[in-house]
């Protein structure tokens, strides 16, 4: 029996996380859930997984606990993550909260020499090198939850002593994948949250629409698998069938397969190396007929391009880019700005700060500061344009 605590136990992959623990509940208990709010839900999660702590990030008054939950330690307000990633003890945490949260929350579970399932890619992309080296300082390697990191991790299994010379990275394409760049220029919030394959937390999705999701994915992979940018080849593969794939030096290519179902990397993590079921559909070549594959456009998604200029610049011009995404992509989600003004306010971003230090878990979080102040000003301006 494995104990889990989840940071971010309400979202989508939380929820499936704990779909996995229903299936299995012989191999997983639950330690801790943490949450930023959706208390009901929680509530309800709390009664049934029993965990020892609960935690939510905005705070709610001690009388609005529920009588039947009053056993269970509350901890309430932002110290939540940090309290539970650092002090209940458990085998697993799941960090599966949004954005640069992930990475204290990741470093925290470090420090206590626990077991990192990582769904929260920002953590790699903000403080990449902390976090891998402190990993490996604790001996226990982060078990990538994303589904084409968990793709090329399977791929990898059985490499030997072989590097791969080539990570193929693969992309849906997203909803705008056959749009005009005028049109795209365009979307509404509605459009963009029209994923054609995945169904996944809001931010993310729209990230998937802008390409900023596959973005966040090359710096992600440059980490995990320590590999060169040069070396990860984005492919536009709009069944979303392939994962993702490796290919080693004599040529041979590997590559994971399944229907899109988040359950099933969320699964392999939870109970590595061994493979459990997850409830999901098997996959049917014949009724998907062919898989396609194209290349990406960078005029009408500079996003890769943006990220492979941050990697290649260093220092923490990922977490600018990362920090002024997030604020765009708030901004675009509540009606302020259209989606061309995503990649715009980027660019911006990277082209006030080009030089900023990330030594530090401090230069991290000051780098990202500067990006959303840099990015609120920039989106004031842009609002209804
Ligand atoms: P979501 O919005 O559905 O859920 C996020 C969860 O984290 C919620 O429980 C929320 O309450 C909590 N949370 C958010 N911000 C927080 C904060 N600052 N402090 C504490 N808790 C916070 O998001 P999601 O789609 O489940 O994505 C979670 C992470 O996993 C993201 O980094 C995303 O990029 C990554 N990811 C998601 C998917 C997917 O299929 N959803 C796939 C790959 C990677
Ligand atoms: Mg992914």
């Amino acid at each position: 029996m494995q104990s889990l605590s989840i940071l971010g136990s309400t979202g989508s992959i939380g929820t499936q996380a704990l779909e996995i623990v229903d299936l299995h509940p012989d191999l997983f208990s639950v330690a801790a859930l943490c949450a930023r709010s959706q208390k009901e839900k929680l509530f309800q999660q709390a009664r049934r997984y029993h965990p020892a702590v609960c935690g939510l990030v905005d705070p709610v008054p001690e009388s609005e606990i529920p009588q039947d939950l009053k056993h269970i330690q509350w901890v309430m307000g932002p110290e939540a993550l940090h309290i539970i990633a650092a002090q209940v003890p458990c085998d697993m945490v799941l960090v599966s909260v949004v954005g640069i949260a992930g990475l204290p929350a990741v470093m925290d579970a470090l420090d206590a020499r626990r077991q990192v399932l990582l769904a929260n890619k920002e953590a790699l992309v903000t403080g990449g090198h902390l976090v891998m080296e402190k990993a490996s300082a604790i001996g226990k390697p982060l078990l990538p939850v994303d589904s084409e990191h968990s793709a090329i991790f399977q791929c990898l299994q059985t490499r030997g002593s072989n590097p791969p010379v080539r990570l193929l990275l693969t992309a849906s394409g997203g909803p705008f994948r056959t749009w005009k760049k005028e049109d795209i220029d365009r979307a509404t919030p509605a459009q963009a949250l029209r994923h054609p394959n995945w169904s996944m937390g809001q931010k993310i999705t729209i990230d998937s629409a802008s390409m900023f999701n596959k973005a966040l994915e090359i710096m992600e992979a440059r980490w995990l698998f320590d590999v060169s940018p040069d070396n990860i080849q984005v492919v536009i593969h709009p069944q979303s069938v392939i994962h993702s794939a490796v290919e080693f030096a004599d040529g041979a290519v590997l590559a994971q397969l399944g229907v899109p179902d988040m359950r099933v990397p969320i699964a392999y993590a939870m109970h590595f190396p061994d493979r459990i079921s997850t409830g999901s559909k098997s996959l049917d070549l014949f009724e998907i007929g062919s898989l396609t594959f194209e290349r990406e456009d960078p005029v009408r998604f500079p996003a890769l391009s943006l990220a492979r200029q941050c990697l290649h610049a260093g220092g923490a011009a990922c977490t600018v880019l990362n920090g002024a995404n997030e604020e765009a992509v708030a901004a675009f989600l509540a009606g302020r700005i259209p989606f061309g003004a995503i990649t715009r306010t980027v660019m911006h971003a990277l082209d006030r700060l080009p030089s900023l230090p990330a030594d530090t878990l401090d230069d991290i979080y000051t780098a990202d500061r500067l990006a959303r102040e840099t990015s609120r000003k920039y989106l004031a301006s842009q609002e209804g344009a």
